[in-house]
């Protein structure tokens, strides 16, 4: 990782360093991060004589060589102070919630405008709604390109910034170039690594955040890591790392829950965790739980499936939305448990 004396290269010294490095057969890839960019080496970047070339530049600090086998994402990564933002919120730092339906119904999109607005007023930073759905089975309903005009005029209508999920790279295309704010690749494409890739490439220099769930067959923390080193490698530094449960472990909840992971996260990581209690325990009378323990774990954040008659709705909203009121109950719950939970972080610190 090149890290120059300023915190960005000029145009003119970008080129320098990416024929220098060229000659040994190794790439550079910027990543232009909130305060300032670094310069990733792609390649085998162990040749002592491109070290010294880049070394002896007058403009280039130092190049550190970070002993962690996610080079970008690591915590000790000069990437660490990055920060994204949600709506207003900031995170690190802030409490940021994502909230809205699991599927826009293109036949029912009154519902969405109405949960849009809806979860606007019970405190959400960023609304979400499902354009197009992976399903388990082929036979259910597999989403609506239709429904993305529908979250664009949810967006102009409420003012929020919107999440979908993306699948391939037209849908990830149609959505970046319709200025879709965040892009979530869902926990069935975690572990597709060419489109981890391709939305860290479509997106790379833009403010586009990718909410990347966590894999339902992740095991280990630097697997789930290292997927977002994949998007962070191409540019995108806009990562919001969203635990979701894994394979069930035992019966009742939809998946294994998996929130106290965030702990492990934040040690090895600065990426900031936005956790999804609704699709880990899958109903909606577990999720207030769910997500109250996930901030006690120490998330930055919370994605929750809500709509405004979980009874009428379609894909996973009949089961698992929660009502926008009992969103407002979480949000608020929430938000003063972060903020206890950060001076009691502090104080354990100087324990
Ligand atoms: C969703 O957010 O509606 C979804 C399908 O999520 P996941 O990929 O976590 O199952
Ligand atoms: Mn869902």
């Amino acid at each position: 990782m090149i890290i120059p004396l300023q915190p960005r290269l000029t145009d003119a010294e970008l080129k320098e360093i990416t024929e220098i490095a060229a000659e040994f057969n190794v790439g550079i890839q910027p990543i232009h991060g909130a305060q300032r960019s670094i310069y990733a080496l792609m390649g085998d970047e162990t040749s002592q004589e491109l070290i010294n070339r880049i070394e002896g530049l007058a403009y280039i600090d130092r190049i550190d060589r970070v002993q962690s086998p996610y080079k970008l994402m690591a915590r000790e990564s000069k990437l660490s102070n990055h920060t994204i933002t949600i709506g207003n919120r900031t995170v690190p730092g802030d409490f940021a919630v994502i909230a809205g339906q699991c599927t826009i119904d293109p036949n029912n999109k009154q519902f969405f405008y109405e949960t849009a607005h809806a979860v606007k007023e019970a405190g959400a930073d960023m609304l979400r709604g499902g354009v197009w759905k992976p399903r388990t089975s082929p036979h259910s309903y597999q989403g609506d390109a239709k429904s993305l005009y529908i979250l664009l005029e949810a967006r102009d209508q409420t003012g929020l910034p919107i999440n979908t999920e993306v699948m391939d790279f037209d849908q990830a295309k149609l959505c970046i170039e319709a200025g879709v704010d965040s892009l979530q690749i869902g926990a069935r494409s975690a572990l597709n690594y060419r489109l981890l890739q391709e939305v860290g490439r479509m997106t790379k220099g833009t403010k586009t955040r990718v909410l990347l769930k966590r894999s339902m067959h992740m095991g280990p923390v630097s697997e789930f890591i290292l997927a977002g080193e994949y998007i962070v490698a191409q540019g995108n530094p806009n990562i919001l790392l969203c635990p979701r449960g894994t394979v069930p472990g035992m019966d009742g909840y939809r998946n294994h829950p998996d929130e106290c992971i965030t702990p492990l996260l934040k040690e090895k990581t600065w990426a900031p965790v936005i956790v999804d209690p609704s699709h880990s325990v899958g109903k909606a009378v577990y999720v207030p739980h769910a997500a109250i323990a996930a901030v006690a774990y120490g998330a930055d954040g919370l994605c929750i499936e809500t709509h405004c008659q979980p009874k009428k709705g379609v894909g996973d909203d009949p089961k698992q939305a929660v009502t926008p009121e009992v969103l407002g109950q979480i949000i608020r719950e929430s938000r003063e448990l972060h903020t206890r939970m950060k001076n009691l972080t502090k104080t354990l610190q100087t324990a």
